[in-house]
């Protein structure tokens, strides 16, 4: 690759902030432009589910950087302007606005966005939560009394449903498949690590299917239809059915688009000089042998580091190295702190092996051909964090369980 002049970082959140101060940190002296399509300074985006929504926390606690420490990082920011294009070949990127910006080096940290029920209506009271402006507009809508029926029961709609339920909310969760949380912690500890919504009176339907939303007074949500003819009543309407990678502005380019980025180990999107890091890449992890792609905080702020580090060392020709992680991520669901480390394909066997779900806090370790393949812990991040060594070590089953047998002796 030439000469390193000028950097574009496209996407201002978690990885794209992280990809600029590491470009710093690691001495690079040239220009670096940030293109973001809200216009806000980086936020964190855990407190949109939890805190904020709760209404304990204002926009300003969420800020990622404090105004100095951006001013620091001697950013060129283009924020409230999204990228809408990009020439790989001539090394362009054209923005909504038409402006183009020439680059020598590229970081694509877009994320991804909500997905949305087919047809979705713009009614009152119906949200989505991935933005600040999301999270308070729900807010205002969260008063006590006020029947929300949240659409999926993932992270993120199970946290909203226990902050709502915490604001005085009666909530109905409806969810498509066996069990909450599935996807990321299987149908048996999904249902585990769920159970303290019904302690707390949230209604927590699996096995439903959405057909629609219903129109109430005009212009306003009502309820939520059910296949088989049934309405669930609802004032507020939370649709958490996951998130897209917002690839959009990369289509009809050469890079390779397969639910995100496509990106060597390096995370290197295929063309030299060009990486992608946080929701939207998706990477070869080689302690997994296994593509994939992380919607979690810790990967999106680690990538966002190694991607700039890579960019930089082939630059400076020196051998890039490739990001290879255990995943992690948490989550905080009234008093039950979620936690998960590793990967999950579903085709695990799961073993209770401290405490226990009806404590409401247990470890889960996971098993797979002999060897240790994720863990979860729910309230118990003295246990479980051991394991992250564990599992970065690639150990079998048979090491996991000796380091079992140490809490027990202690
Ligand atoms: P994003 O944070 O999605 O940022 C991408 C940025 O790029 C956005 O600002 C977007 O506007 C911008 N953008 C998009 N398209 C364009 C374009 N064409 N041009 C310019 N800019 C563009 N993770 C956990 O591990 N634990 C949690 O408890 C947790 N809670 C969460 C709660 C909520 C409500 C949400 C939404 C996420 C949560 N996450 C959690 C996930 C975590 O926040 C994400 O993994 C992380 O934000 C990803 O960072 P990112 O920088 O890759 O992408």
């Amino acid at each position: 690759m030439s000469e390193l002049n000028t950097v574009v970082i496209v996407g201002s959140s978690l990885a794209g902030l992280r990809a600029a101060e590491t470009l710093r940190l690691e001495k690079y002296e040239g220009r670096i432009i940030i293109v973001g399509a809200e216009n806000r300074e980086p936020y964190d985006r855990p407190p949109l589910s939890k805190k904020v929504l709760a209404g304990e926390w204002e926009a300003e606690r969420i800020s990622l950087r404090k105004p100095e420490d951006l001013a620091k990082l001697n950013v060129d920011w283009k924020l409230g302007s999204a990228a809408a294009a990009l020439d790989t070949k001539n090394r362009i990127i054209t923005l909504v606005s038409g402006e183009t910006i020439s680059f020598d080096g590229l970081i694509i940290a877009t994320g991804s966005g909500v997905r949305k029920l087919p047809n979705q209506p713009d009614w009152k009271g119906v949200h989505v939560v991935r933005t600040l402006d999301d999270s308070l507009n729900l807010r205002a809508d969260l008063n006590p009394g006020a029947r929300l029926v949240v659409i999926g029961a993932g992270f993120i709609g199970l946290e909203v449903a226990a902050t709502a339920k915490a604001r005085g909310c009666e909530v109905t969760v409806l969810e498509g498949a066996l069990a909450p949380m599935m996807r990321g912690l299987g149908a048996e500890m999904g249902q585990a690590a769920a159970l303290v919504h019904a302690d707390n009176g949230v209604q927590l339907r699996c096995d439903v299917k959405v057909v629609g939303l219903v129109e109430g007074s005009p212009g306003a949500v009502g309820g939520v239809a059910l296949d088989g003819g049934e309405i669930v009543p609802a004032d507020v309407v939370v649709v958490g059915i996951g998130v897209v990678p917002a690839t959009q502005w990369l289509e009809n380019t050469e890079l390779e688009l397969r639910d995100g980025v496509v990106c060597d180990t390096t995370l290197n999107a295929g063309v030299p000089g060009m990486y992608a890091a946080g929701d939207i890449c998706r990477w070869l992890n080689n302690l997994y042998d296994q593509e994939m792609r992380v919607e979690h905080w810790t990967t999106a702020s680690e990538q966002g580091a190694a991607a700039a580090s890579n960019l930089l060392a082939v630059s400076r020709g020196e051998q890039p190295k490739p990001y290879a992680a255990v995943p992690f991520f948490w989550s905080d669901q009234f008093t039950a702190r979620i936690q998960f480390l590793g990967r999950a394909n579903g085709d695990e066997i799961a073993h209770v092996v401290v405490g226990s779900p009806e404590e409401r806090s247990f470890v889960a370790l996971y098993e797979k051909d002999g060897y240790l393949k994720a863990a979860l812990g729910v309230s118990r991040p003295k246990q479980l964090m051991p394991f992250r060594k564990l599992l970065a070590e690639r150990a079998t089953w048979e090491q996991a369980l000796e380091l079992v047998a140490t809490f027990v002796a202690t």
